[in-house]
This record gives C-alpha cells, sequence and structure tokens, in this order.
C-alpha cells in the first residue's frame, strides 16, 4: 500500500467518542500516523513482523501496521471503550488486530503482551500527569528490540537520559500534531504542537 493510499485509510477511521483529558486521548492525525508507520516500514520493522501498539486508542497506528503487513499486531489500550471504537476500525478497513483492554503500568503487562519485534506508540505527553510516558518506555524496552514513539518536540535529551544504558536512539523525525478543540481547557479551534518521532533501539 502507497504512503498516500495508507493515510486516505487511516484518515476513515473513528476517533474517540468521549475523550477523556486525564489520559491525554488525542488520536494521532493520519498523515503523522502514515508517516511514522513509512518510516518504520523503510526500516524493515513492519512487513511480517510482530507489532505491538502501546496506548493504542482508536487503533489508527496498530491498523495502519497492520495493513502495511505487518505478520501480527497487537494493540493494548486502558480504556476499553477506545478498544471498542479500535475494533470496529480494524473491521472496516479489513485489518487484523489483536486489541485488548490493558494498564501498560500493570506488572503482568510484559506477560500478557508477550515479546513483539517492533513497539510503535503515541503515549501521553504528561501534560495531565507527570511522567505518564515513562511506563509506556518501560514496557516498550521490555516488549521490543525497537520502538517507535511520537513525543513533544525537545524530547529527545530527556528521553536519551531516561533510557540510558537500555535504549539509544538513532534517528529522530520531526513533524506535527494538530489538536483540535477538545477540552474545554483548550483556546483555540487547533493547536499545532510540534512533536518527534524516535526510534528507539535495545542496546
Ligand atoms: N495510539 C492512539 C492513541 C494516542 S492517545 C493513536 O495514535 O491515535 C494516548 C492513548 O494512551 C489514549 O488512548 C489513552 O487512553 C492511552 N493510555 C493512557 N494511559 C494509559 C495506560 N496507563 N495504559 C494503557 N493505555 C493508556
Amino acid at each position: 500500500m502507497k504512503l498516500r493510499q495508507l493515510e486516505i485509510t487511516l484518515q476513515k477511521l473513528a476517533g474517540f467518542s468521549s475523550p477523556r483529558a486525564v489520559l491525554e486521548q488525542y488520536p494521532t492525525p493520519a498523515p503523522l500516523a502514515a508517516r511514522l508507520l513509512y518510516h518504520a516500514s523503510l526500516h524493515g520493522d513492519i512487513e511480517g513482523k510482530a507489532v505491538c501498539d502501546l496506548g493504542s486508542g482508536t487503533g489508527v497506528l496498530a491498523i495502519g501496521a497492520a495493513l502495511l503487513g505487518a505478520a501480527r499486531v497487537t494493540g493494548i489500550e486502558i480504556d476499553e471503550h477506545a478498544v471498542i471504537t479500535a475494533q470496529e476500525n480494524a473491521a472496516s478497513v479489513m485489518a487484523d488486530v489483536e486489541f485488548f483492554t490493558l494498564d501498560v503500568r500493570e506488572p503482568s503487562a510484559t506477560s500478557r503482551i508477550g515479546t513483539c519485534d517492533t513497539v510503535i506508540m503515541n503515549p501521553p505527553f504528561g501534560a495531565q500527569q507527570v511522567h505518564a510516558d515513562r511506563p509506556f518506555i518501560d514496557l516498550a524496552l521490555r516488549t521490543a528490540p525497537v520502538t517507535y514513539g511520537i513525543f513533544n518536540a525537545g524530547s529527545r535529551q530527556f528521553i536519551e537520559t531516561y533510557t540510558y544504558p537500555r535504549a539509544e536512539i538513532d534517528e529522530v523525525i520531526g513533524g506535527f500534531l494538530p489538536i483540535k478543540r477538545t477540552f474545554s481547557f483548550h483556546t483555540k479551534d487547533v493547536q499545532e504542537i510540534e512533536v518527534e518521532i524516535l526510534r528507539l533501539i535495545q542496546t
């Protein structure tokens, strides 16, 4: 599937029906999701691979990975309503993904998801709950040798320090995350947030 085609397909997926601010439920916009997935694909990290999406929300990243030929895709998400939407989204584009409800902070999370070749994720940035991204990073590094994550622009230094000596960052891809007015504390119709996609490899 070509990049443009992937973007068009992901664009059609449903978002959160009643988004929860505390969980930072912002769906990854199709162009940014397609960009992450394409980079991962060019590295050989998607096709034929076992891919895990941590905090899969309504499923855009996981579904994209399945459409790009992943052998097995698992999405885990704390919010059971989002899991249902993700399952409906996957069915609507005939993508084969297993979504289930699980908190990344659960000690049993590692054994429940098993190991994967590649983790993809757009974790909470920690705007609502400080350090909310840390359990995602920790679980990602326990789960797969390669992780692609979307973070606030400028996070590289922190992530590098936080993950040393477990992992290193070998690629940084810039991008924008347009956030539509969703919660009462949002003052603009659309707020563009600068983000970076980091590729983390286990050392
Ligand atoms: N991956 C989706 C959603 C990104 S928003 C996408 O790219 O569109 C971040 C997601 O992380 C939300 O769906 C939120 O519910 C989920 N989340 C937040 N805390 C979590 C936790 N502790 N365990 C699992 N999922 C969590």
